[in-house]
Formats: structure tokens, sequence, C-alpha cells
């Protein structure tokens, strides 16, 4: 059966081909949340078999497996399946769990060095140990990665490894919202008690037990069911939380008000997970709580709401949890965000344009976005502007210097605002790396003179470099 691709994805699959056949080591596709990478790739695949090629495709969930099995099955695809209880068969291609062969690893070398190609799902978590053993180990094989966010939390860059040498790119979150291929979202951000200022932080994110306990005091299910029978109500919701156990309680806050709510974790079987997103899907459950489970690769165009009860300093996971909601469904026009825990004021809006690179040490880059603006009368939250899109109302000029007015900025220089503005001025000039940091600066200190920032760059050496660049 032929698959009939959109002229984007064409494309793209058209560029893989091409740089393979030229022999590159890897390709990385920037794919965003909903852009139908799995099709892609299988297109990609299909080709190769078809050229009597050897392959695998490594996904490191049992739902992105059935996933791609079933994408593999739509392109007439003949595939064998490594997980547990199933072994490595006759068939030229095989879709598998990375922890399967990791564990495997030892008695596998031979077949993994068999292998022309390898396909990467979710290639941001290739850096970690258990994938890089299993890709380095496919010796031979080209490797194609998949993903919608190319970054990590630790700044590690993906081209590590030499992984990957070459980069193509689909159009942009917000490039597929305009072209239809995915639903607009609209995000707020209403006020809550939770204050992460004093949460400390563990290898780049919030230290766990430390968030949860702050979550937890702030009573964030109690506020986001309020704003869900506001804005979405009845809707078909996904709840992220920080544990487990939170996951549980916030199902049963929002069952107290009424609402069919259910929690979803790792304890549970596939097929039981498969039921409740089911349930979602039908109408017969409304709202799933869950830590992560729901967050990468699940597929449930049904669902229109996110509602976010975890803080995180993670942009991938951030924009990986609000993609769940993104998918054009007949039933919904936009989809509904409500961030109770600020992360679009960390991170930027969810579908700005981020930069990246395949190259490490440059932590934070993505998040070198365009500040957002967050209306105190709607709370909505959107892109810097002079007025509130969603109930029209003007924003007064922001007051120099006073920190309540400047939440929005972004982390300068990977610090958040608020730090910076305990600096000195003179420590805050350098930590500037660009110029982006020290505007931002110039409007955390107060400074009105238009040429201070033009003689920072000049004096910190940062616009003599960035001419050279
Ligand atoms: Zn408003």
């Amino acid at each position: 059966m032929t698959v009939q691709l959109r002229p984007y994805q064409s494309r793209a699959v058209a560029e893989t081909l091409a740089y393979l056949q030229r022999g590159c080591r890897g390709v990385a596709v920037e794919s965003p949340v909903g852009s139908g990478k799995t099709t892609m790739g299988m297109s990609v695949v299909k080709t190769l078999l078809d050229a009597g090629k050897r392959g695998a495709w490594l996904a490191h969930r049992v739902e992105l497996c059935d996933q791609a099995s079933e994408r593999a099955a739509l392109y007439g695809i003949p595939h064998g399946r490594v997980m547990p209880g199933h072994e490595i068969g006759p068939e030229r291609f095989h879709i598998c769990s990375v922890d399967t062969l990791a564990a495997r690893l030892g008695g596998i070398c031979d077949w993994l060095e068999s292998l022309d190609f390898i396909f990467i799902d979710e290639a941001q978590h290739i850096v970690a140990s258990g994938w890089n053993g299993v890709v380095s180990a496919a010796v031979r094989a080209q490797r194609v990665g998949l993903s919608a966010t190319w970054f990590r939390l630790d700044g590690r860059g993906l081209g590590e490894g030499n992984h990957f040498d070459r980069i193509v790119q689909c159009p942009g979150s917000r490039d597929l919202t305009a072209m239809g291929y995915l639903a607009p979202a609209i995000v707020y951000s209403p006020p809550t008690d939770l204050d992460m200022r004093s949460v400390p932080k563990l290898g780049g994110d919030y230290k766990l037990s430390d968030m949860a306990a702050e979550v937890q005091r702030a009573q964030l299910a109690v506020i986001g069911r309020r704003w869900y029978a506001r804005h979405a109500p009845g809707q078909p919701a996904l709840v992220f939380c920080p544990t487990v156990e939170m996951a549980e309680a916030s199902a049963a806050a929002y069952r107290a008000a009424g609402w069919s709510a259910q929690s979803v974790d790792g304890t549970m079987s596939a097929r039981e997970r498969a039921a409740a997103v089911k349930g979602l899907a039908s109408g017969r459950i409304q709202i799933l709580t869950s830590v992560s489970l729901l967050g990468e690769g699940f597929d449930c165009p049904e669902i229109a709401v996110a509602i976010l009860e975890r803080p995180t300093e993670s942009t991938s996971l951030f924009i990986q949890q609000i993609g769940r909601a993104l998918r054009p469904h007949p039933d919904k026009s936009h989809a509904v965000i409500l961030d109770l825990v600020m992360n679009t004021a960390r991170h930027g809006m969810y579908d700005a344009p981020r930069p990246w690179t395949l190259e490490g040490g440059l932590k934070g880059l993505e998040r070198q976005v365009a500040p957002t603006s967050r209306c105190v009368r709607c709370w909505r939250v959107h892109e810097k502007a002079d007025h509130c899109p969603g109930c029209g109302c003007g924003y007064p000029k922001a007051k120099k210097g006073a920190l309540d007015t400047v939440w929005h900025l972004p982390s300068i220089a990977g610090r958040r605002p608020e730090v910076v503005a305990a600096m000195t001025l003179q420590d805050a000039v350098e930590i500037a790396t660009s110029r982006r940091d020290m505007e931002a600066i110039a409007e955390l200190k107060g400074i009105n003179d238009r040429g201070w920032v033009d003689r920072a760059m000049q004096r910190t050496g940062i616009a003599g470099r960035q001419a050279a660049e």
C-alpha cells in the first residue's frame, strides 16, 4: 500500500535519503511533535529495504515500538520485533526496544554489526549510556535520528560520539500549525501559590523530592480543576505530575470535582494503559494524570487539554508534554494549556522557533527565544505584545527595573532573571554572552540609556566575537 506523504514530509524523506546515499555517518531529523516522524522514518526504511539493506528501528517504550510496528505494517514492511519474549528473527528489519538490546548486548554483537542502518526514535536520549552502547555496537550502520527536541538538559551535544553529522529540518511547530497540520493552543498561566525560588536543582532540573513537596503544598489540582471547568469543561485532558503518588492524588482531586479522572503509571500493563487512553478518546474518562508515561511519543488526537503540574527546567520535557494536545481533531478548534507551574515563563512559548546544534557545550541555547507576556486579567500567556490577545486589555509600559514586571524575561546566559537581578551590574554584564542577554540586563537594571547595550557589547568583546562569527 502507498502512504501519501505531506509535501514537507516528502522533502525530508528525499533529503535524508540523499545524505545516506552520499555515505554520511548519521542524519539528525528535526521533526516537531505531531509532524509524522514515524511516517517519514518508515518511508525512508522502505526505500532502504527495497535496495536490499538490513536495519533496525530503536525505541525506548513499548508504545513507541507498537506505533512503529503499526506504521511499518501500513507500508507493508515485513519486520521482526525484539523485546521481552521476542527474539531476533530471519527478517531484514526489526523494531526493537533499546532496553532489551542493551540487556542482550553480549549475545547480539554479530547481528548489530551486520546492520546497514539504524533508526533511533526520540534520539535526544542517544547519549544515555544504554543507548550509546547499542548504537556504537552497530559499527557499520548509518544512523537516522528522529526527534522533536534535539537538545538535552545537560547541554550535551547529540553529535557527540559521531553518531550524526547531517541535519534535516522539517517546518517548525508554528509553521505546521499555520499549515493546519497541528491544532493551535491557547496557554493560560493562572496565579498559584507555587514558589520555586528555594527549590534546589539536581542534574540541571529541580530536585524531585523538594519540587514535589512544593507542588504538593501549592495544591495545584485545586486550581487546575477550577480552570479546567472554566476553559475546557469535560474535554479530554492530560495532567502531568511530579510523582506517581501525586498523579493519583491529582486524579482524586479532579474526581472530587465531579470529573471522571484516572491516573496512569508504569506499574500498569501496556494493555491497561491502552485501555485508559481509549477511555479518554471515547469520553468515558475525561482526565488522565501521569508522571511522564503519556508525555513522549504518545498519540491520541482527541486530547484537547494539557495541564502542567510539574515544574521543569527541561525545555524538551515541556515541549513534549504540550505536544500531546496539539494533534488536530475535528472536535477541537484549539487546545487549551493550563500551565500552573510557570513553565512557559521559563522556556518561552511552546511553539517558538528554537536554535540548536549537534555540538555540546551550549547549554540553554534552546531557551534563546522571544520573551512572553502574561495578562493579569485573564492570565493568558503569549509572545510579548502591548496587549492581550485573549481579553484585549492593553498592558502598561513596564516600569524599568521593577522585578515583578520582568518575570517574562527569558534566562540570561542560562540564569533565571531573578538571579541576575540580584547580581551587581558588573557581575551581570560579565556573564552575558549575547546582545539579548545584554538587553535583558539593561531592562532588569532599569538602564534607560539607549547606547548602553552597544557600549557594554564593545567593552566585553561580545560585539567583536559576534561579528567574527
Ligand atoms: Zn487577557
